[in-house]
């Protein structure tokens, strides 16, 4: 494999686009990621504590969860964020050693363990915190857009993708090219309004974002002004004769 020259504009861009419309936030990319990582060419990942208090460990893809707005209008966001292998990545050539590089033959930003001499500099030049410093292993790792599982022509065509596209459930992941126009990644930027993180930062992240799309649904009963706990309506519950989501639901609200 080929790393690239600084800045190279390359014909070939592997990439991910995650549509945050239909993420439910449900980590099966997470855990799947792992579990592949775990055993290929990237693992052993590390996880120090896993049962314990103050559990870390090492994931080349999270899940972050927040809200956003106020009350009655918020809005509960779910973002997965892994290494967005960046056209022009500032944590290659930040590299004293040339652990990190980026692949001519198809964009995908990697570590060469061998070389890695832990120094960090790689994660403090990544402006998204996309890089994971394995403890155990004291190297730097990030995700490697699964490069040893979908080019392996032992498994079967369909299945040569990303552990995490392959994963989710809601098909909120799509893995393409982002330089053929003809790839499906490509039309869902092109025709779903995908963007990039942080495009101040000129660092060109081939992974897109494909934007929430708000539609209206009217909360009967619920509007700003009743938007304190006091006025807000009873739930109705479940519905189960054995559940007492409803009681409780209640009895909150009553307070
Ligand atoms: Fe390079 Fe490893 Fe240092 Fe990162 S931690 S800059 S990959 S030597
Ligand atoms: Fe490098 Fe960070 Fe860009 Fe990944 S997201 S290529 S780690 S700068
Ligand atoms: Fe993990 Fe592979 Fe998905 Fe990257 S492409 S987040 S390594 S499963």
């Amino acid at each position: 494999m080929k790393p690239t020259a600084a800045a190279e504009t390359l014909a070939k861009q592997l990439a991910l686009v995650i549509d945050l419309n239909v993420c439910v936030g449900c980590h099966a990319c997470v855990t799947s990621c792992k579990e592949w990582n775990n055993a290929g060419a990237a693992g052993p990942m590390s996880d120090t504590n896993a049962y314990g208090a103050g559990p870390t460990g090492t994931f080349f893809n999270r899940v972050q969860t927040y809200e956003a707005n106020s009350f009655p209008a918020t809005q509960t966001i779910h973002f997965p964020k892994s290494c967005l292998h960046c056209e022009d990545p500032p944590c290659v050539p930040v590299c004293p050693t040339g652990a990190s590089y980026k692949r001519a033959e198809d964009g995908i930003v990697l570590v060469d363990y061998d070389k890695c001499i832990g120094c960090k500099y790689c994660s403090w030049a990544c402006p998204y915190g996309a890089r994971e410093f394995d403890e155990e292993a004291k190297v730097m790792t990030k995700c490697t857009l699964c490069v040893d599982r979908i080019y392996d022509e032992q498994l079967a065509p369909e299945d040569r993708k990303p552990a995490c596209v392959k994963a989710c459930p809601t098909g909120a992941r799509i893995f393409g090219d982002v330089k053929d126009p003809n790839s499906e990644a490509s039309a869902a930027i092109r025709e779903r309004g995908g963007y990039t993180l942080m495009p101040e930062w000129d660092t060109q992240p081939a992974n897109h974002y494909l934007p929430r799309r708000i539609t209206e649904a009217p909360l009967s009963g619920v509007n700003s002004s009743t938007a304190s706990s006091a006025a807000r309506p009873a739930m109705a519950g479940c519905g189960s004769a054995s559940c007492s989501c409803a009681t409780t639901a209640t009895a909150a609200t009553a307070k």
